[in-house]
């Protein structure tokens, strides 16, 4: 076992270049969900904060070289922010590990250099951008250009704190706008470092600020009514994303959202089951399950129903659930108190709901100094009735449903009949069924025998409740930039 007894930090804010305290001496705790251990007591920002943090990001925007800089010169800046992020990886993930409760070795093999890639991706891809022009016979020239908005607020989840906020400080950070950041309160420790990364790879103070605080009536909605933000990227809860709307409408905020999902991963009888079954445990208990691109909902041909669940069940009960800092670890705990008894609900709603138990459902044995961690098996259900809780609503836990269907048609049907529309999973070895289903489900990512592939130029975004825009290559580059034509007459 790891030693996981770490110092309790005092985590502050960063503003305008410096750490500092919460005017109002206002503190959180923070526990390390595996064994409630307490890890970190952390400055809560007062309205007073918010309004110093947006007002730094302002004139950092308006008076200082950041936005006028030479873009190779400021594109140099975060790539050398993801040095520094490689360089402290080993640390970043122990945080990591130690705050969400995920295994140390995804977060150091996965996690922390796909944010570090983040930024590099989005500091290239600046670079490599043209311009348009519109010429009018040989009478005016029209060019276009696009200019940073201004302050972004980037408010991130806690299910993958330091790779999300990367993935929107990257884009903000490269078109020329500053950032106010508020990672969720539960998750804020690789975060609150954010800043300080910023600084030593010389980005002017004022241009990175990261507070910390909660959502309604506290940091989240002082950041999404503040008049000095000029635009909101935001992660998180279809039901958060719709009080952002409104808390943002008064000043006509520019907005992307990246909402909740309940995917479909359909599994057709000519699938390759090797390869299905293996790659939907990682779909379905990756992250405690705690992922918005989860293939939650596993729609299986009723022709291999009894093969795959017997296989499947088989693949789950060799995860490893233990210590998130142990290298051996498969799968940790659930984020928090809160979050436990809210995903342990599902054990309730689904047994009311005539679900059929096939595994889990109950809290592992572990060893001693976990026994209060917020630990679940992964849980697995049949269900037949596709409009159940349990397939319609997102647990965000390690609990998944299997659901039978006889047909594409009906495959379909199920796919497409929930209130999401994040991504969707494939698996058939029949070329033209894989782009029927992919064109007919209404989902932002269609994965075809794969899943969590990831090309940062490619479109990211939901249909339906999962989204409003997207993000990823040129569209993130679009969202943190305005158009600005201009026409010169030539004669
Ligand atoms: P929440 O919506 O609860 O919180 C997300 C962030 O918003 C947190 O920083 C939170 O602060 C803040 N917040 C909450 N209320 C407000 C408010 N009224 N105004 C401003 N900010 C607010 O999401 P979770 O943290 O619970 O994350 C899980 C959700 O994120 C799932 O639904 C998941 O599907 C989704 N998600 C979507 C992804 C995608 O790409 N589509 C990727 C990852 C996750 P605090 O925590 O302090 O309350």
């Amino acid at each position: 076992m790891v030693n996981t007894q770490t110092k309790l930090r005092e985590v502050k804010l960063f503003i305008n270049g410096e750490y500092v305290d919460s005017s109002t001496n206002s503190l959180f705790e923070v526990k390390n969900p595996a064994t409630q251990e307490l890890i970190a007591k952390v400055h809560e920002a007062s309205f007073e904060d918010i309004d110093s943090a947006c007002l730094a990001a302002r004139k950092a925007f308006e008076e200082g070289p950041w936005r006028t800089m030479p873009v190779s010169e400021r594109c140099s800046k975060i790539r050398r922010m993801a040095e520094i992020i490689l360089e402290r990886k080993e640390e970043l993930a122990r945080l990591e590990a130690l705050d969400v409760g995920k295994p140390f070795q995804v977060a150091l093999e996965n996690e922390i250099p796909r944010a570090a890639n983040n930024l590099k991706f989005f500091a290239d891809f600046m670079e490599q951008q043209g311009g348009e022009v519109y010429p009018m016979d040989d009478n005016f020239l029209n060019y276009t250009r696009y200019e940073p908005v201004g302050v972004a607020a980037l408010i991130t989840p806690w299910n993958l704190p330091f790779m999300l906020t990367t993935w929107k400080l990257g884009p903000c950070l490269a078109t020329g706008n500053t950032a106010v950041i508020k990672p969720a309160e539960t998750t804020p420790l690789t975060v609150s470092l954010l800043g300080e990364i910023a600084k030593e790879a010389g980005i002017p103070d004022g241009v990175v600020n990261v507070v910390h605080g909660f959502g309604a009536q506290s940091a989240g909605q002082y950041m999404t009514t503040h008049p000095e933000v000029d635009l909101i990227s935001f992660t998180g809860e279809t039901t958060t994303g719709k009080a952002i709307m409104k808390s943002g409408a008064d000043s006509l905020k520019k907005v992307s959202f990246e909402l909740g999902g309940k995917a479909a991963n359909i599994i057709f009888e000519d699938a390759n089951l090797d390869k299905a079954i293996s790659v939907s445990i990682q779909a379905a208990f990756m992250n405690s399950g705690q992922v918005c691109l989860a293939g939650s909902r596993i729609l299986v041909q009723r022709t291999i129903l009894d093969e795959f669940i017997e296989r499947f069940k088989g693949a789950a009960s060799q995860l490893v659930v233990g210590d998130p800092q142990d290298a051996s670890t498969n799968m940790g705990p659930v984020v928090s108190e809160e979050h436990y008894k809210k995903v342990t609900s599902y054990l309730d709603i689904a047994t009311y709901e005539n679900s059929q138990l096939i595994s889990g459902g109950k809290r592992p044995e572990l060893a001693s100094h976990l026994s209060t961690g917020y630990y679940l098996e992964p849980t697995i259900y049949l269900q037949e009735n596709p409009n159940a809780r349990i397939c319609q609503e997102e647990i965000f836990g390690p609990i998944v449903t299997i659901i039978p269907f006889d047909t594409e048609e009906e495959a379909l049907r199920i796919a497409n009949g929930t209130d999401y529309g994040l991504n969707a999973v494939v698996w058939t070895e029949n070329l033209q069924r894989a782009h029927r289903i992919s064109h007919d489900v209404r989902a932002g990512t269609i994965w075809v025998n794969c899943w969590f592939v990831r090309d940062l130029r490619a479109p990211f975004g939901g249909f339906k409740k999962s989204g409003v825009g997207r993000e990823g290559g040129h569209h993130s580059l679009e969202f943190f930039t305005e158009a600005k034509n201009i026409c010169i007459a030539l004669k």
